[in-house]
Formats: C-alpha cells, sequence, structure tokens
C-alpha cells in the first residue's frame, strides 16, 4: 500500500504536465493511459506515410524569452525538464474567410498576423470607420496580457502563491480582479458598433473557446488573442505528439512510468479519501494521491463509484464535439502562400450549428509530416454525438452516412481549395463517437463550457470534494486548448507539491 505518491489517470497534456512536474520535485509517480499513444486530443497518428495531429494543431507556449512574458510555458517546463522541443515559426495564427454583411455571397477575408501592426491594418482596410474603437478594444486585450504574462503561473488555491502576487503586483491584481468580471463581447462594444465587425469578434472568440464574445471571459480572451503577437503561434516539429512524447521522455528521466493501452475503471475511496485507483483488468494501484485527467462527467460521474460526487450536468454548458477529416493530398491543391490554419465561416446565421469550418495543414511548415509532393489536411467542425447516435447507432448506414458528411465537407472545403476532390490521397474520418471512443471523453465533448453569468473563477480548480483526489485538464480552470490544460497541470503540480511539503518551483 502506498508505494507510490501520485497516480495520474490519462495521459493528456494536463496528467502529463502534472506528472512531469511532481516527478522532477522528486515525488514518485505513475500514469495510465487507457488509449495507446500519449497526448489525448493532443496526440497523433500515422498512416501510409503521413503523420495526422489527432486533434490540437496550433500552439501557443513555445515564444523565446523576452517575447511572451511568463506564458511561454511549454518552453519554460521543457527547459526545467531538460528536453529539447524543436519548433517552426508559424507567422499567421488563423486566415479568417467570412460572409460579408450583406449575406449576397460575398466573402471577405482577415488574418491574424504575428505582426500586430499588418494585423490592425487588415481588419481596418475592412472597417476604416471602426479604426479608433479597434485599436482600443485590442488595446484592452493587451492590457489583460500585459498583467497575466507578468504573473508567474501557479495553484490559485495556494494562498502563499496569491499573497506573493499581491504583494508583488497589488495594481497588477487589482486590475486582474475587474477584468474577471469582464467578458470579452462586452468590452468590445465599449467600442465598436459595426455588427459585421462585431461578428469578426464573435469568431475571434468561437475559433478556440466554442462560445460567442459574449460568453467568452475577457480574461481567456486576452491571453489567446494577445499572445499570438507576443509568444506566437510555433508548431512542434514531429506533429503535436511531440509535446507528448516530450513529456513522457521528462517523466521517465527523473523515474517516473507512464503505461499506454491501460485503463482505469474505478478510483479507490476509503472514508472520503482517494487512496488508489482499480485498472479494468482489476489490477489495483496505491498511491498518497490520485489526480484525473479526465473530464470533469467521466472522473466523478464513472471513475468515482459514489452518486453522491455525480456533477449536475445543468452545472456547466456542454461543448459540442467534432467531424473531423483527415486527408492526404497532393501538393500542389494549395495556391502559393496558403496560411497552415484557416476558419471559414459559411453564414453568420448558423456559424454555431456546423456552418464554421476548421482547417489545419501543418505539413505546409513541416514538410516531415508527409511524403514528398503531399501535405495532410485538417478539415473538422462542430458535431455531436447525439447527431450520430440517434441516427446512425447500430445503423448499417452509419460508415454511409459519414462517408456522405465527409464528401459534404470537401466540397464546403473547396471554396478555398478549388480541386480538392480530385487531390485526395489518402481520407480517414472521425465523429463524436469516435473521439468519445478514443480518448474516453462523455459525449465527445470539448469539456465544459461557462454560462453566459459565470465568471472564469468558476471553473473547478485541481482540488476535488474528494480528499487527495486531484483533477486537471479542460475541465479545470483556464480551460480548453493545449496551452490552458498545461496552466492547468503547473497549477495541479504546485498544489500537490504543497500537501506533500514539497517545494513548488515556479515554471
Ligand atoms: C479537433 C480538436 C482540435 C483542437 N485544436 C486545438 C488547437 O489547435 N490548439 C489548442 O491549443 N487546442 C486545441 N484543441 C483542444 C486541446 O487539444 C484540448 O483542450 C487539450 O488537449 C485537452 O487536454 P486534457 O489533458 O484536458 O485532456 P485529453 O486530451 O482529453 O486527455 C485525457 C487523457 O485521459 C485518458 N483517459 C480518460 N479516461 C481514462 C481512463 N479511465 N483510464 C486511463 N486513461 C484515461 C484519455 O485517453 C486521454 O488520453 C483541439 C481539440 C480538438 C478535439
Amino acid at each position: 500500500m502506498n508505494q507510490l505518491d501520485v497516480i495520474v489517470i490519462g495521459a493528456g497534456i494536463g496528467g502529463l504536465t502534472t506528472a512531469a512536474l511532481l516527478q522532477h520535485r522528486g515525488l514518485s509517480t505513475l500514469t495510465l493511459e487507457q488509449h495507446t499513444v500519449a497526448g489525448g486530443s493532443a496526440s497523433l497518428f500515422r498512416k501510409k506515410g503521413y503523420t495526422f495531429d489527432a486533434g490540437a494543431s496550433m500552439f501557443y507556449g513555445f515564444g523565446k524569452h523576452g517575447t511572451g512574458g511568463t506564458l511561454n510555458l511549454h518552453r519554460r517546463i521543457f527547459e526545467l525538464l531538460g528536453i529539447e522541443v524543436r519548433t517552426v515559426f508559424d507567422p499567421v495564427q488563423i486566415h479568417y474567410h467570412l460572409p460579408d454583411a450583406d449575406s449576397a455571397g460575398h466573402f471577405y477575408s482577415v488574418r491574424t498576423h504575428y505582426d500586430r501592426e499588418k494585423f490592425f491594418a487588415e481588419l481596418i482596410q475592412k472597417f476604416p470607420h471602426e479604426s479608433e474603437g479597434i485599436r482600443k478594444f485590442y488595446d484592452e486585450l493587451e492590457a489583460v496580457y500585459d498583467i497575466i504574462s507578468s504573473f508567474p503561473a501557479g495553484s490559485l488555491e495556494d494562498v502563499a502563491h496569491l499573497a506573493k502576487l499581491g504583494v508583488k503586483h497589488p495594481k497588477k491584481v487589482y486590475d486582474l480582479a475587474r477584468f474577471t468580471f469582464k467578458s470579452m463581447g462586452k468590452t468590445a462594444r465599449a467600442y465598436i458598433t459595426d455588427e459585421n465587425l462585431l461578428r469578426f469578434i464573435d469568431i475571434e472568440c468561437y475559433a478556440w473557446a466554442v462560445q460567442d464574445a459574449t460568453a467568452t471571459p475577457l480574461v481567456n480572451a486576452g491571453i489567446c488573442l494577445a499572445d499570438r503577437h507576443h509568444g506566437g503561434i510555433n508548431y512542434p516539429i514531429g506533429s503535436s505528439g511531440a509535446i507528448a512524447k516530450a513529456l513522457v521522455d521528462g517523466i521517465e528521466k527523473f523515474g517516473g512510468e507512464v503505461i499506454l493501452g491501460r485503463a482505469v475503471s474505478e478510483i479507490i475511496i476509503r472514508n472520503g479519501k482517494a487512496i488508489g485507483v482499480r485498472m479494468e483488468s482489476g489490477k489495483e494501484y496505491f498511491a498518497k494521491a490520485v489526480v484525473s485527467n479526465a473530464t470533469v462527467w467521466d472522473t466523478f460521474g464513472t471513475l468515482v463509484k459514489d452518486e453522491k460526487y455525480k456533477v449536475d450536468e445543468s452545472k456547466f454548458i456542454t461543448a459540442p464535439s467534432w467531424f473531423q477529416l483527415h486527408l492526404g493530398v497532393d501538393a500542389n491543391v494549395f495556391p502559393e502562400g496558403f496560411e497552415v490554419h484557416h476558419i471559414i465561416v459559411e453564414d453568420w446565421n448558423t456559424y454555431q450549428k456546423g456552418g464554421t469550418i476548421r482547417l489545419s495543414a501543418p505539413s505546409l511548415i513541416d514538410p516531415s509530416l508527409a511524403p514528398a509532393g503531399k501535405h495532410v489536411l485538417h478539415a473538422f467542425n462542430e458535431s455531436t454525438a447525439d447527431q450520430w447516435t440517434k441516427r446512425f447507432s447500430k445503423d448499417p448506414d452509419y460508415e454511409t452516412a459519414k462517408e456522405q458528411y465527409a464528401d459534404d465537407l470537401i466540397a464546403r472545403v473547396s471554396r478555398v481549395l478549388p480541386g480538392l476532390k480530385d487531390a485526395i490521397d489518402l481520407r480517414f474520418i472521425a465523429t463524436p463517437l469516435t473521439h468519445k471512443r478514443y480518448l474516453r471523453r462523455y459525449q465527445g465533448s470539448y469539456g465544459p463550457l461557462l454560462k453566459a453569468n459565470q465568471i472564469v473563477l468558476q471553473k473547478p480548480q485541481n482540488t476535488t470534494p474528494v480528499d487527495d483526489l486531484y483533477a486537471v485538464g479542460d475541465s479545470c480552470f483556464p480551460g480548453q486548448g493545449v496551452i490552458a490544460v498545461t496552466y492547468s497541470g503547473i497549477s495541479c503540480a504546485h498544489i500537490i507539491s504543497k500537501k506533500f511539503g514539497v517545494k513548488f518551483e515556479y515554471v
């Protein structure tokens, strides 16, 4: 009993970050992952010479020191672990293709350049009458960014950490507390009146928060939409899987263990304390603390058996899942200068109902992902598990329906990539059911989202109602996205270090 210090359930980026930092601080960790690869939504798979990102392709957190304040968390963690992750710089975060206000089939495009002035020039060219409002609004985001990027990452549950911030940066802490109650949408409306520009700001949020600007906390937006002009977007060479691999290497370097292909079926709780886990095989492991990287619904609806801990469905909004199409394509389908990440909105009335298509073609900057003369292309849009189960569960036509949906998506993407259909060398489809099965995510969901009247601090932190059971990942503060779950991993390691009386070293 209790030979291990910490068991981590799940080798997503949240779980791996926690394990790596704790192991580095001298605690013994065992990470148990049900899938055969590490990384969760930020893992990879390979087919016929192509390497695909299973989910995430756009990465923050690798900025050089001096460009991104303290928010270059991946760089800091890998330096601490002494593990190298090579990256390639991507000068444009997203190229947007958006419907014009008249909805008469006209579209305009805006690229969110690393160079802030270049981004402003493009946006102001489209909305010259809002030039002052644009600058004032994005300056507000910059102000939030300036505060957060000057704080070291740590747990908001550690009073000593909060006190240190308060003493060192009293004004910044006060200002941040004020910003916490603001939404991105409300802030935008203080400076901007053009409805079409406000829609652009909605899609800027929806791109990563899957909510419109009014529902997106200003604090989160301040990081994502400002850091792209500081630390920037950098792609890990070899795919998203390079991040997970480097974290696993870090864990093993300091003596920890990561076991793949082994599912946890139960968190063992005695007298209100988590003391270990039971595997699907029946094997049991015991530790002084358990961390769950599963979603809040999977942790407290499946792994913790006691019904009293079950999380009320109505507590959060359940984000949708994705229909994903992974393609290997002929290189000549891409026009000269085609950016890596694109978002196509077909109609503002349906942009939150499957009418937004996201595209990523990371082999354009990392040729190692595809055979010579080819590229990878990931096209995906919002979909829900029940959209597929209701229509297709146990239905022999499920495969046909998937193929039809994929054909339709390819036709829609062809607006920016004419000739795509004839350039396809390989195609691989994943529905929300695939996402649910491979990652054990409740309904394949992108995770819990805050309701419009909730503030970002209402996202669960890392401690849970069960003693010695901690949570990490996109169900926790600050939320979805690889850099966000990395933050969650840091704060989880911080609060667990406290429990063990081990000094937590800021990254
Ligand atoms: C299609 C898509 C595109 C995205 N694009 C981006 C992007 O470009 N940029 C970005 O920053 N973010 C992006 N994201 C979001 C980002 O990938 C996620 O927010 C983040 O990776 C979630 O990490 P996590 O650690 O919380 O959880 P997960 O990635 O879900 O990892 C949890 C792990 O726990 C394992 N697990 C669960 N239950 C058990 C169990 N019982 N036993 C053992 N193991 C278990 C799972 O198999 C999984 O590996 C995208 C997500 C998706 C789905």
